[in-house]
C-alpha cells in the first residue's frame, strides 16, 4: 500500500517534470539543450528511486549565459528602466510562484524530501517576499539623486559651490549561485533584488535539488523579462567554477557552505568583484532554567528538526542550565522517540514543521541524498569514535519503524557531554543532529554560544526578559532571538535583514540593505550650475 502511493504521486511529479523548463536551461529568453547535452539525476529521497534527470550545464554553457547577459547589459534597456518599473515586471513572477504553488510544492516535496505541507508553506513566503522585494523598487528610485551634504571651502575643504548627489548604480553582470535546502526560496531571494536593482543575471541552482528553480525560467519569459537579462545554467561544481571565475561577471551572490564560500570568494580575488555569501551556521539555544520546560523541549525540537535539521539556522548545539539539564533531555528523549518518519513528503498534507504554527514538531523527514546521509552517518561513527555519549539516536532506523525500505532517513540523535573540540560541535552536519553543553553562569553561557567560528543565528530562552535580551546582546551572531516561549526562532520577515558573522557569511540578505548589496553607490559631483538647470528627469 505505503509503496503504491509513492509511487502515484511520484508519476504525478513526473508529469510535472515533463514541461519543457524543466529540461532545457534558460539563456536568451529561451529553452535551449545544454552545448553537450549532458544530464545529471535527481532522487526521492523518501525511497532513494531515480526522480529526474535534468541538464547538466557545463563552463561553455555558463559562458553563453554570460554573453547573453552581457548582451542585454550594453544594449542597457534593462538598467535604464525606473527600479518601480522593473519591480512591476519581476512582481508577475512572484504571482506565478503562487499561482504554482501546490506544483511546486510537490516538486519541491520530491527533490528535497520535505513535507508538502512545509514546502507550500515555504513557497508561499518565497511569493511573498518577491512581493516586498518589488515595494522596494521605489524606495531605490527615490534614493537617485539624493542630495548629499557637502561644501565648504576651507581648511582642504572643497569649493563652496560645490554639490553632490548620491545614485545607486546596478553592478552589471551578476551570478546568482544556490543551495538546495529551500531551493526556490533561496534562489528567488537573490533573483528578485538583483533584477530590481537593474543588473543581468545567471542562476546556478545546486544539482542536489534545484528542479524548482528552473521554474523560474519560465516565471521570467511569462512576465516579459527582455531576453539575456535573466538566465539559469543547470548543472553542478563546474558550472559553478566557470561562473566564478568569468572576468565578465562583476558580483557573485553565493548560499551555500562555508567551505565552497570561501572558493568563491578566492575565485573572486584576482579580479575583485564583489561577493555577497550566505554560509553554514551552528546556531546555539541558550536554555536558562527559568524557562517552562514543556516551551523548552518544543523549542529545542523545532531547533534541530526543522526541514530535517538541514536549515542554516539550525539550533543544533543546546546549551542548558546544570540544573535544567536532566529534566529537559528526559523529556527530549521521550518526545523524540515517539516521533513518526515522513514515508510519503509528497501526500504529507497534515504533518510538516508544524512547528512555525504552533509549536510542535510532528514528522522527521528523510535528508536529501544518499552523499548526505553519508556524510551524517560519518559524524556520528567519528562522534561514538571519540566516545560521545548518545542519548536518543545515533543512526538508521529500523525499516519496520519508518514503514518502507530505501529512502535517506536518520534517527533524530541526541548527543551528549560533547567535547568543545569536537567536530560535532564546531562543525555543520546539515541532519537532525543535536549536541548538548551544559553552563552554571551567564558567562560561561555566553562563552559556550560563542565557541564556534560561526555566526549565523541564535535563541536564549528565560523567562526573566533582562537576562534573556542582556545574554541574547552578547551573542555574536547575525541573528539573535530572545524569547520566553521559544514562539518565532528561525523566523524570517522580509524586511529584516540577516547575515552572518565569522564564517557564516559577509553582507546581508533583504531589508533594503539586501537590496543595496546588488548595487554600487556613486557620488556625482557637480560644480557651476544646479541639479535644476541640468532637467534630470524624475523616475517618480
Ligand atoms: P554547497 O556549498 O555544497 O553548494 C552550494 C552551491 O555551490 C551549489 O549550487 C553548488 O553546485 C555550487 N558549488 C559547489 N562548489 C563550487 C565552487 N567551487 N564554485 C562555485 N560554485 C560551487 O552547499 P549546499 O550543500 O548546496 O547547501 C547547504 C549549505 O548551504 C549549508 O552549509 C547551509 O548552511 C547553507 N545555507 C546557507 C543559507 C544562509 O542563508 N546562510 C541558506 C541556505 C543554505
Amino acid at each position: 500500500m505505503e509503496q503504491d502511493s509513492n509511487n502515484n504521486s511520484l508519476d504525478k511529479v513526473r508529469s510535472h517534470l515533463q514541461r519543457e523548463c524543466f529540461n532545457k536551461l534558460f539563456i536568451g529568453g529561451k529553452f535551449v539543450e545544454p552545448i553537450e547535452r549532458e544530464k545529471l539525476p535527481t532522487y526521492y529521497p523518501a525511497t532513494g528511486e531515480l526522480l529526474h534527470e535534468f541538464p547538466r550545464g557545463k563552463a561553455n554553457d555558463i559562458y553563453a549565459a554570460i554573453s547573453a547577459a552581457e548582451r542585454a547589459w550594453a544594449e542597457g534597456a534593462w538598467a535604464a528602466m525606473s527600479a518601480a518599473n522593473r519591480a512591476e515586471i519581476v512582481a508577475k513572477m512572484a504571482q506565478g510562484i503562487e499561482d504554482n504553488k501546490e506544483m511546486l510544492a510537490e516538486i519541491e516535496a520530491a527533490d528535497v524530501g520535505k513535507p508538502f505541507r512545509q514546502a507550500a508553506m515555504t513557497l508561499g513566503g518565497a511569493a511573498n517576499e518577491g512581493k516586498y522585494w518589488c515595494s522596494l523598487g521605489k524606495a531605490l528610485d527615490k534614493e537617485q539623486d539624493l542630495p548629499v551634504n557637502s561644501g565648504g571651502g576651507k581648511g582642504g575643504l572643497p569649493p563652496a559651490e560645490w554639490n553632490v548627489v548620491y545614485r545607486r548604480d546596478p553592478i552589471g553582470v551578476v551570478g546568482l549561485i544556490s543551495a538546495w535546502n529551500y531551493p526556490l526560496n533561496v534562489a528567488f531571494r537573490k533573483v528578485c533584488p538583483a533584477l530590481i536593482a537593474g543588473n543581468c543575471a545567471i542562476l546556478k541552482p545546486s544539482e542536489i535539488a534545484g528542479l524548482s528553480c528552473m521554474f523560474i525560467g519560465k516565471l521570467a519569459q511569462d512576465a516579459g523579462i527582455p531576453p539575456g537579462v535573466f538566465n539559469i545554467v543547470t548543472g553542478d561544481r563546474d558550472a559553478g567554477v566557470a561562473l566564478t571565475m568569468s572576468p565578465s561577471v562583476s558580483m557573485i551572490s553565493f548560499t551555500g557552505s562555508s567551505i565552497t564560500g570561501s572558493k568563491v570568494m578566492e575565485a573572486c580575488a584576482p579580479k575583485l568583484s564583489q561577493v555577497a555569501l550566505e554560509l553554514g551556521g551552528k546556531s546555539a539555544l541558550v536554555v536558562f532554567d527559568d524557562t517552562d520546560l514543556d516551551k523548552a523541549v518544543e523549542t529545542t525540537m523545532k531547533g534541530f528538526l526543522t526541514n530535517g535539521g538541514q536549515i542554516c539556522t539550525a539550533h543544533t548545539r543546546l546549551i542548558v542550565q546544570d540544573n535544567f539539564k536532566q529534566p529537559l533531555l528526559n523529556r527530549l528523549k521521550e518526545e523524540l522517540e515517539k516521533l513518526p518518519f515522513c514515508t510519503n513528503p509528497i501526500t504529507e498534507k497534515n504533518r510538516g514543521d508544524r512547528a512555525w504554527e504552533d509549536g510542535k514538531t510532528d514528522v522527521v523527514q528523510p535528508v536529501v541524498c544518499d552523499s548526505q546521509h553519508k556524510k551524517i552517518l560519518g559524524f556520528l561513527d567519528d562522534a561514538k569514535a571519540a566516545g560521545v555519549e548518545i542519548l536518543t539516536g545515533g543512526g538508521v532506523p529500523d525499516e519496520k519503524v519508518v514503514g518502507h525500505s530505501g529512502g535517506y532517513f536518520i534517527q533524530p540523535t541526541v548527543l551528549v557531554n560533547v567535547g568543545q573540540e569536537t567536530d560535532v560541535w564546531q562543525k555543520e552536519v546539515f541532519g537532525p543532529v543535536l549536541s548538548v553543553r551544559s553552563f552554571s553562569s551567564e558567562d560561561e553561557a555566553v562563552l559556550e554560544a560563542n565557541s564556534t567560528k560561526f555566526g549565523l543565528a541564535s535563541t536564549v530562552m528565560s523567562s526573566d526578559p533582562a537576562k534573556a535580551m542582556r545574554v541574547a546582546n552578547r551573542i555574536r551572531a547575525g541573528a539573535v532571538y530572545a524569547t520566553s516561549t521559544g514562539e518565532g526562532i528561525l523566523a524570517e520577515h522580509p524586511a529584516v535583514s540577516r547575515g552572518g558573522f565569522g564564517c557564516s557569511g559577509v553582507g546581508r540578505e533583504l531589508g533594503i540593505g539586501g537590496l543595496h548589496e546588488y548595487t554600487e553607490l556613486k557620488s556625482v559631483n557637480y560644480t557651476g550650475f544646479s541639479l535644476a538647470d541640468a532637467k534630470i528627469e524624475s523616475v517618480e
